[in-house]
């Protein structure tokens, strides 16, 4: 039996720069890892079946269910699970060659707000190539699953490799970054889920409005990924939040005004700066003092603003 983590991601910036011939956005985002986590138990069958359930723990919060694949704020458990579609994978292709029998089942404890530009199911795939690599002892290299992992989903190989990253064309051009400065991440997810498919349709509409009339769009501004990149080689944490910038965060919190609520909440009780992350709507804050966060914690929990909160560290 192997246990692995899972760790949720936040973006400190994302811009799209383009579309690739095949439709897909090319993008250019710093990614942070952060000590929130799902577990995944993996254990070996003699039955040639992959079962992927939740930990009887996720099923008690509801933050989870056997719902169908296309409901929002759910995880699915049946063949659309990446966790499933990657143990597919690994299994199909080195396996099942030397033991057509092999199996697994995969427990799933659920942490990661889910629908909430966290990344959840890609890092609980990022987790799933890593423990099957070790569960039959395949032997293989972090490089060898990235590549592996990018048609399943752009942000996977950036969660297997995990920690402070710069990423490009469609999210799997990785560059590792140093570790950013010692801070503490207050993350609010407020009670509802983003389709991150329509969170980027709804750019491309928004793009569309803005070339013909810039005016309409006065606040719009693609954010500087180089100057953060050098603020977090320089090691200023100041550097790194007056640069934070998502250019999806103008088309979700058009839709849910509740994000500026939370960013403002966050600012006004000391964060040194606060935004959306990935699609939305989860929102976060930077602080350099604990104790300000576990604060503004409270005055989010008191208002009912988020129904998921944790106060944490980049890892
Ligand atoms: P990203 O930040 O990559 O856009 P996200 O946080 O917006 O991701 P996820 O939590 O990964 O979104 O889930 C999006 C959808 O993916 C869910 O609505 C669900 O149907 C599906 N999904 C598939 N596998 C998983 C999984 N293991 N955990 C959560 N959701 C999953």
């Amino acid at each position: 039996m192997i246990t692995k983590k899972a760790y949720a991601k936040v973006n400190l910036s994302l811009d799209i720069v383009g579309f690739r011939e095949d439709g897909y956005h090319l993008v250019r985002m710093v990614m942070q890892s952060l000590d929130i986590y799902d577990e995944l138990v993996f254990e070996r069958l003699d039955e040639p079946k992959i079962e992927v359930l939740l930990s009887e723990d996720t099923k008690d919060k509801g933050a989870a269910s056997s719902a169908p694949a296309d409901k929002l704020g759910a995880v699915p458990l049946d063949e659309s699970n990446l966790v499933y579609k990657v143990a597919k994978l690994m299994l199909e292709k080195y396996v099942r060659r030397r033991d057509p029998k092999a199996g697994v089942r995969i427990i799933l404890t659920k942490n990661i707000p889910i629908a909430a530009g966290m990344a959840g199911g890609s890092s609980d795939a990022a987790a799933t190539f890593k423990g099957m690599n070790e569960l039959f002892e395949l032997g293989l290299m972090d490089k060898e699953m990235m590549e592996m992992a990018t048609p399943l989903g752009a942000d996977i190989p950036y969660c297997i490799m995990g920690g402070t990253a710069l990423s490009e064309g469609i999210g799997e051009v990785l560059t590792k970054l140093p570790e950013l400065p010692k801070c503490t991440f207050l993350v609010a997810k407020p009670p509802i889920s983003v389709s991150t498919g329509e969170a980027y349709g709804g750019y491309d509409k928004m793009i569309e409005a803005y070339e013909t009339s810039p005016g309409s769009y006065s606040d719009f501004k693609h954010p500087d990924v180089d100057g953060q990149v050098d603020a977090i080689y320089a090691g200023s944490l100041k550097g790194v939040t007056d640069l934070f910038g998502n250019v999806l965060e103008y088309v979700t919190s058009k839709n849910h005004p509740e994000i500026k609520e939370l960013e403002q909440i966050m600012i006004e009780g000391g964060a040194i700066n606060s935004m959306m992350s990935g699609s939305g709507p989860t929102v976060f804050g930077i602080f350099d003092d604990t104790e300000k966060a576990e604060a503004v914690r409270k005055t989010i929990e008191e208002k009912g603003l988020a129904n998921q909160l944790f106060v944490t560290v980049p890892v």
